[in-house]
């Protein structure tokens, strides 16, 4: 790194070109999906007001008390770079009116999301993820529908082996008598829990059976099951789910430890770990996750309107596809532009804009000096032909073929090479 050299703030990094199938990829993916099901483009500010989060993630929870990146305007406006999608979405749902539009609305979006935490694997600063929501949808079609777009849109990148974790955390009605037997089985324990567990004891308890620490897990194998506390509708709507999973023959795993970091989620919550032998079970990488959230619109001040969804950290994904060696071909080539001296580089650039627009695609790297040295860079992109003009061939309007496998080249009249081209590479 040079002196006096700035570098980017810790845990935000720069996406770079060596990237750049991946990313393309996976955006892709999403965008054919999302229209596949009748999803639409929703893209919020990175910027929101703190009370989206405090009201809608809850002001206990460890995002909004401890991660997130706020700033306070001259204007004494408090505002943080958004930690999470589902809030903001909401948000938007209730300014724009869309409780009037027909029923549900179905959106996606996808950017960049900022938690200050200690930067860990597929985990920085600053992420990414796209996220799909249904926004008006009690039916547990929409809770099955979401799991579906996820694990589509990860078989579509050539994931396939990844693990459904599913659980229902119920309504606030039966979630308190679970909190009262959780509260009771945890109890004799507490003073063994980490520090944070003690505090989540009182403020959270769901979130014990988050912790990640090895001397708080230990508990977890005799915890009470939430399912056996669920109310009657409650438990009615997670049966109906995993009814629709099971005629999807969309494999799943109840994990009744499972409740996911934020508070806004009732009912159903998932989350898809990516599976297989390359990693250990214990560390298995998490893709991303969702749920049922029916209270978090009437929380930032909606109707009483329910909504499902989920989010998926991309960099976690491009972590999944190079773990599972899944190749992507970025932008491939037909052409390689050769030009040495000053009117041919000027015929060169011509002649791209009309190979261009019969639709081939072509590198070049003009900077350097010689034809070989140009002829080395077209012979590691592994193109067809390369197309070379020198001073001769640019003052007679010819050019020179080069096919790059057998070494043979032909010159040919310039108003005849967009014909050339089509007889020798098929399009
Ligand atoms: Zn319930
Ligand atoms: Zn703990």
């Amino acid at each position: 790194m040079p002196k006096n050299f700035f570098a980017s703030p810790k845990g935000m990094k720069d996406i770079l070109p060596e990237e750049e199938g991946f990313w393309k990829k996976i955006y892709q993916s999403v965008e054919k999906i999302a229209k596949d099901y009748d999803f639409h483009f929703i893209e919020t500010p990175i910027l929101e007001k703190k009370e989206i989060f405090l009201k809608g993630v809850g002001e206990e929870s460890e995002l909004v008390s401890k991660q997130m990146y706020s700033l306070t305007t001259k204007g004494k406006e408090k505002l943080v770079l958004r930690p999470e999608g589902t809030a903001p979405i909401c948000r938007a749902y209730i300014e724009n009116g869309m409780s009037s539009l027909p029923q549900p609305v179905k959106l996606y979006y996808y950017g960049p999301f900022f938690r200050y935490e200690r930067p860990q694997r597929a985990r920085e600063r600053e992420f990414h993820q796209f996220g799909f929501e249904v926004l008006g949808a009690k039916d547990p079609f929409y809770d099955a529908l979401v799991v579906l777009v996820f694990t589509d849109i990860l078989k579509s990148l050539k994931l396939k082996d990844f693990i459904v974790k599913i659980n229902s955390i119920g309504c606030r009605k039966c979630r308190k008598k679970y909190l009262r037997a959780l509260k009771k089985y945890y109890q004799p324990y507490l003073k063994n829990l980490c520090s944070d567990c003690q505090k989540r004891f009182e403020v959270n308890p769901l979130r014990l059976l988050d912790c990640k620490e090895e001397k708080c897990s230990l508990y977890k194998k005799g915890v009470p099951i939430i399912l056996d506390f669920l109310c009657k509708d409650c438990k009615r709507h997670f049966k109906l789910v995993l009814e629709f999973l099971d005629y999807l023959s969309l494999p799943y795993y109840l994990d009744h430890t499972l409740v996911r970091g934020l508070d806004y989620y009732t009912n159903t919550v998932f989350e898809i770990f990516l599976g297989g032998e390359e990693e250990e079970e214990f560390s298995k990488l998490s893709l991303g996750g969702g749920g049922r959230y029916n209270e978090l619109i009437k929380f930032l001040g909606g109707e009483n309107v329910a909504g499902v969804g989920f989010g998926a950290g991309i960099e976690r994904i491009i972590e999944a596809m190079k773990i599972k060696g899944v190749k992507i071909k970025v932008n491939p080539k037909d052409l390689f532009l050769i030009a040495l001296g000053g009117e041919a580089k000027k015929e060169i650039l011509a002649v791209w804009r009309e190979i261009k627009k019969a639709g081939f695609k072509a590198a070049e790297a003009i900077e350097k000096e010689s034809i070989s040295a140009q002829l080395r860079a077209a012979s590691k992109l592994n193109v067809k032909l390369a197309l070379i003009l020198g001073q001769r061939e640019a003052a007679e309007k010819t050019i020179l073929i080069k096919d790059m496998e057998s070494g043979i080249q032909e010159e040919i009249p310039q108003n005849k090479l967009i014909k050339e081209l089509k007889k020798r590479i098929e399009k």
